[in-house]
């Protein structure tokens, strides 16, 4: 069995998880900022916050963006629900933008007519969360511009794309998006088991995350509300200024993070030459890749395909065939919108045809670092004999 995804761990990996479990600190200690350190060289960003998930990052990074009931979060139905439920989590509306076919990102054009049309209704977005599916960054540019033309924040999942570039910009280094998220589930460019991370360039932003983090609890006298005059005096005091949630990384996923960390460049090359190798041996195949800009750097958290319709099998007799010659292909993503909670909230389908046109064509291919090439030929057969029928 080929799976579409599969963590790489060594025996660095195992020794530094064993390091951690041998110190002090089991839950949040010295290890977690040293990650969180490391994760911000690799970025370029002055400040991240690690967390128990990429889940948990955005969710506290909706609420340091002030996001709340009455407001409105704008995503992508192109995407893991995750994107879209942190708006639900803060009480605020949830909308979509529908996707570019060829990128499969957010569509520039599409958020533009929209927030025109929200201005004239006054229903702004307070946040957009745009995605770099599948590594690939977003126009994070021109959603800049439109931002600070229609005084919205800019979260951007980046869960798919550590490592990755845009134009001259890390992704994360909080230059043209206001906070950025990172997964670290097993399927993702490094892992840390369950694990996520926030990188911002506002020192505020991240004090903010890092109380929210943690039971919305202080200990920096200067944070506190001033209903204890004492506090300073007090050294076992603390201060509890918002209702947050544990949503700490422990110190061994941490060190395993860290020591992913240092194999992210050896991950990105593989994932590279893999993709490349694809573009090549399925160049004959009645597929279409995402158009990656010459200016961007894909992490390459995904290869999916599309199913040209010169394929007269269904996309759903194409993956059978596939699963059952052994490779474990997967479709990403069902358009969120099309999920029970969010038909219950309205949505329904043709609201986003772009979105929905790709799900119906689109594969998943097996990309991680231990695929060989001689599973990859594998893989490229059984996509021939499943195509052909
Ligand atoms: C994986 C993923 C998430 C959620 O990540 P977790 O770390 O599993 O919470 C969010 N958004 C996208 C786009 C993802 O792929």
């Amino acid at each position: 069995m080929i799976p579409y995804g599969r963590q790489d761990i060594n025996q660095d990996d195992i020794d530094a998880v064993s390091e951690a479990l041998k110190s002090d600190w089991l839950t949040q200690g010295p290890a977690v900022p040293r990650f969180e350190v490391a994760l911000g060289e690799v970025c370029g960003a002055p400040h991240v916050v690690a967390t128990s998930s990429a889940t948990a990052a955005l969710h506290i990074a909706a609420l340091a963006l002030g996001l709340g009931p009455g407001e409105r979060l704008w995503t992508v139905p192109n995407t893991f629900v995750a994107s879209a439920n942190c708006g639900l989590y803060c009480g605020a509306e949830v909308d979509f933008v529908d996707i570019d076919p060829l990128t499969r990102n957010m569509s520039v054009p599409a958020l533009a007519d929209k927030l025109e049309a929200a201005r004239q209704t006054g229903s702004l977005p307070r946040v957009v969360i745009p995605v770099d599916f599948a590594g690939t960054s977003v126009d994070l540019q021109a959603i800049r511009s439109l931002a600070n033309e229609y005084g919205f924040s800019i979260l951007e999942d980046a869960s798919h794309a550590v490592g990755g570039r845009y134009r001259n910009h890390p992704v994360g280094d909080g230059e043209l998006a206001d906070i950025s998220v990172f997964s670290f589930h097993p399927v993702k460019i490094v892992t840390t088991g369950e694990g996520g991370a926030a990188s911002t360039r506002s020192e505020e932003l991240a004090t903010r995350m890092r109380v929210l983090r943690s039971h919305g609890i202080t200990r920096d006298a200067a944070a506190m509300s001033g209903v204890n005059p004492h506090a300073a005096n007090e050294p076992w005091y603390y201060e509890q200024i918002d209702i947050g949630n544990n949503y700490r990384m422990t110190d061994f996923q941490a060190a395993l993070g860290t020591s992913q960390l240092r194999r992210l460049s050896h991950f990105l090359a593989r994932r590279q030459e893999i993709a490349a190798r694809y573009h090549h041996i399925l160049r004959d195949l009645p597929v279409i890749r995402q158009f990656v800009p010459d200016d961007t750097y894909s992490a390459l958290h995904l290869y999916v395909v599309e199913l040209t319709d010169d394929v007269k099998r269904t996309r759903r007799d194409v993956f059978r065939s596939m699963r059952e010659q052994g490779i474990f292909v997967n479709v990403h993503y069902i358009p969120v919108h099309l999920q029970p909670v969010y038909r219950g909230l309205g949505f329904k389908p043709g609201d986003f045809p772009a979105a929905e046109r790709y799900y119906e064509r689109a594969l998943t291919l097996p990309l991680y670092p231990g695929l060989t090439e001689a599973m990859q030929d594998q893989v490229v057969e059984a996509l021939k004999r499943a195509i052909d029928g």
